[in-house]
């Protein structure tokens, strides 16, 4: 199945060259972190690093660990500055691309297009088989939350953790054409539940409400078709879709995920690449939060899964519940996700100024503001405007959101 490619490292045998390369790093205190790294050139707070080719990525990660940040790498007797961040990774496309000299910026472009998108169309969609689906809702729990899985071993379809794909339900609108596809987030990795590269899975929440006018209740098309979908049938499936939630690549990476209900589906999928798997071009040894907002005890999806992960991998996974009509706030109200955020702002803050943290959020649209609201007041508490640092997260791919 799909396997991006896999990052530089020192043991790379197709280079063994002598190159070197210039890295501008800012970040390392004089007297503190720069010792550790001892490295010769310093010019107006920047230090200037000077790495054989070999060494690039663990050089990078070091670089990282000690709180730097690389602003620019060039060859040693290049001409071109290549801009980047410390969270970076050279892939082997941006290795070669440093090697004709061109900018970083570039390559990672280059890097985020292997993933794949559209492989089908809505009008040829893939047709799969549902091979499971079940409840994950248990007792106590509100509403209809299925985990579903599809066959796709028949066709092309592939995909990357972080990544939807659309589902067509059958049938006509009120207009009579057909429906049109609707969108889930991808609750498995890559190789899929059944490790066998043969599998998509989703967590799909039945939508119910009440019509504000006739009061009738009322189901939405595709969710009520996905969870009601018996096991053999078949289903059109369309994609994959977005790179806004892609996992870095970084193995040492603190990666931040803000999750209400369904939410939870491309962060599982995180997770079991995580912990749960085995890669040999990936194995995570950084920090995972999850905090994870849901109503009741019996709707945290994956309870069981997730709390053995917490427990087996104590000092990579940390998971952080706001139940909110089971817990209250600080302030007695209901404890919904912004209050676990509030809660832990300080700490939360100190991470994201980490140049290797990634912040994802995912759910609920409306969970964005109290979150934002939250991180601000930690941020001014440290003279820092939180719009304007969200803004430069963005640009360096390191906030993710995906709320519908
Ligand atoms: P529809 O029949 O399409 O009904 C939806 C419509 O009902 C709304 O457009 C609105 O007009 C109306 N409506 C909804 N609520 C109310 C209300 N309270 N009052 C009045 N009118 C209302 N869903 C998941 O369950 N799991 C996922 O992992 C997931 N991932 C997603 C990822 C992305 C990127 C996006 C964009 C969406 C995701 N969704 C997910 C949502 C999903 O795409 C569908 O929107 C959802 O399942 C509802 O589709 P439906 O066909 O059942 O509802």
């Amino acid at each position: 199945m799909y396997s991006p490619s896999v990052v530089a490292s020192s043991t790379d045998s197709s280079n063994n060259d002598n190159r070197l390369f210039v890295y501008e790093v800012v970040g390392l205190s004089q007297n503190g972190n720069t010792d550790k790294i001892n490295y010769p050139l310093r010019r107006s707070g920047n230090l200037f690093i000077t790495v054989p080719y070999g060494r690039m990525n663990q050089e990078m990660r070091r670089i990282a660990r000690l709180g730097g940040k690389i602003v620019s790498i060039k060859p040693l007797n290049g001409e071109i500055p290549l801009q980047m961040t410390a969270t970076s990774q050279p892939t082997q496309q941006a290795s070669k691309e440093i090697e004709k000299g061109k900018s970083m910026t570039q390559a990672q472009v280059k890097a985020k297009d292997d993933v794949p998108v559209n492989i089908y169309r809505p009008s040829n969609p893939y047709l799969g088989k549902c091979v499971e689906n079940y409840s994950l809702v248990r007792e106590g729990g509100q509403g209809i939350v299925q985990h579903l899985t599809f066959d796709i071993s028949g066709g092309d379809l592939r995909y990357v953790e972080g990544q939807s794909i659309g589902i067509i339900p059958p049938g006509t609108d009120d207009k009579g054409k057909p429906h049109k596809l609707r969108l889930y987030s991808i609750a498995s990795t890559r190789h899929g539940d059944k490790l066998d590269d043969k599998t998509v899975s989703l967590c799909v929440r039945q939508l119910e409400y009440e019509h504000p006018e006739t009061k009738e209740t009322v189901y939405g098309v595709c969710s009520t078709y996905l969870c009601h979908l018996e096991v053999g049938a078949d289903v059109a499936i369309t994609g994959p879709v977005g790179k806004e939630m892609l996992l870095p690549k970084d193995e040492d990476a603190t990666i931040i995920m803000l999750a209400t209900g369904t939410g939870i589906a491309p962060f599982r999928a995180f997770l079991w690449r995580m912990f749960k798997e085995q890669h040999e071009d990936y194995k995570f040894k950084g920090l995972a939060w999850l905090i994870f907002g849901v109503p009741y005890t019996g709707n945290i999806l994956y309870k069981q899964e997730l709390e053995e992960l917490a427990e087996t991998y104590k000092d990579h996974f940390r998971l952080t519940y706001a139940i909110s009509r089971e817990q209250k706030n600080a302030e007695g109200g209901r404890m919904y996700i912004q209050h676990r955020v509030a809660e832990h702002s300080a700490e939360l803050w100190d991470l994201i100024q980490k140049p290797n943290t990634h912040t994802y959020m995912c759910g609920l649209k409306g969970m964005e503001d109290g979150i934002d609201a939250a991180l601000s007041a930690q941020a001014a508490a440290s003279g820092t405007d939180w719009a304007t640092y969200q803004k430069q997260l963005k640009k360096d791919h390191r906030w993710h959101v995906e709320t519908y």
